[in-house]
């Protein structure tokens, strides 16, 4: 049986994990499930939101699937993401955006996989104020960490039937880092004739994005442009109820949706478990237990499609009636 790491966070976490967890389990699929507690919740106990143990726990077992954590806003604590993924080397950004049946939105054949560089470009955090009305913040963007978030973006397109990457830059204006990562782009993609290429500038991307999204399969970006485009695509499918993720690294993995924690729901049985459960199918996907993913995935969809779905969604289903309801189309 597969040990996997459950951080079930806090806010709504809890409930919606709770929720994925009973729908794995009525699938058949049997998990060992190391149950982690952080956030929020844990401070008062151990000191700090995201203790060592955690983290060992997941170097143990590889994988992980997270539930949203909530980072205390004002106490000094590090973002318990941002640690993660630095901790782990969890360098690429997976965000897989598509439709869903009866989830409304203005287009209705977006197929779209966002595949972020999450190390380095803005985020790195160096910046300066070399006097009182100045600011300087340096994109750091270097061939290792732009090749091998290509060549997993080539990847996952190989193994998952993708057609095309398509590569996203601001390379006419910045030249020397754009440029080098449209290089090793163009490097990488000679390993793989049988994936399209194109190439597009970011500006561009954002307007094509918003009147023709169908036209995209796999898009590559550096950090910064990754994080934008990742939430313009998240709007594409309907927003954060529904927008899964995963943050990958060569040895360790983390499954998470993109939403926060809801505080303003918590507790209330109301929170949509649809993000954090399609990141449980990608989770699935990606330790070979397809058949399960796509058998979950079939119940999900069968049960949007007869129009059970929580409030976010317009509908009037608590998360527990939209987890039976789905356990009951397993
Ligand atoms: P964070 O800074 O932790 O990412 P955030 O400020 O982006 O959080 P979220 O916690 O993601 O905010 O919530 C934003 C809004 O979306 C809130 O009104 C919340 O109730 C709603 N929301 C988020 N996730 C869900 C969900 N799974 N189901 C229903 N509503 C949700």
């Amino acid at each position: 049986m597969r040990t996997v790491t459950l951080i079930n966070g806090d806010g709504i976490g809890p409930e919606i994990s709770d929720a994925v967890v009973k729908i794995i389990e009525a699938s058949g699929l049997k998990i060992d499930w190391d149950v982690q507690t952080a956030g929020e919740d844990v401070i008062e106990k151990e000191g700090v939101p995201l203790p060592e143990r955690v983290i060992n726990s997941i170097k143990k077992n590889k994988i992980a699937l997270k539930a949203p954590v909530t980072t205390p806003i004002g106490k000094g604590f590090r973002s318990v993401n941002v640690q993660l993924r630095k901790t782990l080397d969890l360098y690429a950004n997976l965000r897989p955006c598509k439709n869903l049946p009866n989830v409304k939105t203005r287009f209705d054949n977006v197929d779209i996989v966002v595949v972020r560089e999450n190390t380095e470009d803005l985020y790195a955090g160096i910046e300066r104020q070399p006097d009182e009305d100045t600011a300087e913040s340096i994109k750091i963007i270097t061939r290792k960490a732009s090749e091998r978030i290509c060549k997993f973006a080539f990847d996952y397109a190989l193994q998952n039937g993708r057609k095309e990457v398509c590569v996203v830059t601001k390379a006419n204006i910045m030249k020397l880092s754009d440029g080098m990562f449209l290089e090793c782009y163009r490097k990488v993609a000679e390993n793989y004739p049988q994936i399209k290429k194109r190439e597009i500038l970011v500006d561009n991307l954002c307007m094509q994005l918003v009147q023709k999204p169908e036209q995209f399969d796999v898009l590559v970006l550096p950090n910064l442009y990754g994080d934008i485009v990742s939430d313009l695509c998240a709007g594409l499918i309907g927003g954060l109820g529904v927008a899964q993720g995963a943050n990958i690294g060569l040895d360790y993995a983390v499954f998470e949706p993109v939403h926060g924690s809801a505080p303003d729901i918590k507790g209330q049985n109301k929170a949509n478990p649809t993000a954090l459960l399609l990141s449980a199918i990608e989770m699935l996907r990606y330790i070979k237990e397809n058949t399960y993913a796509e058998k979950i995935e079939r119940a999900l969809f069968k049960t949007l499609e007869s129009g059970i779905c929580t409030p976010d969604l317009g509908g009037n289903c608590s998360t527990t009636e939209f987890r039976d309801a789905l356990i009951s189309n397993l």
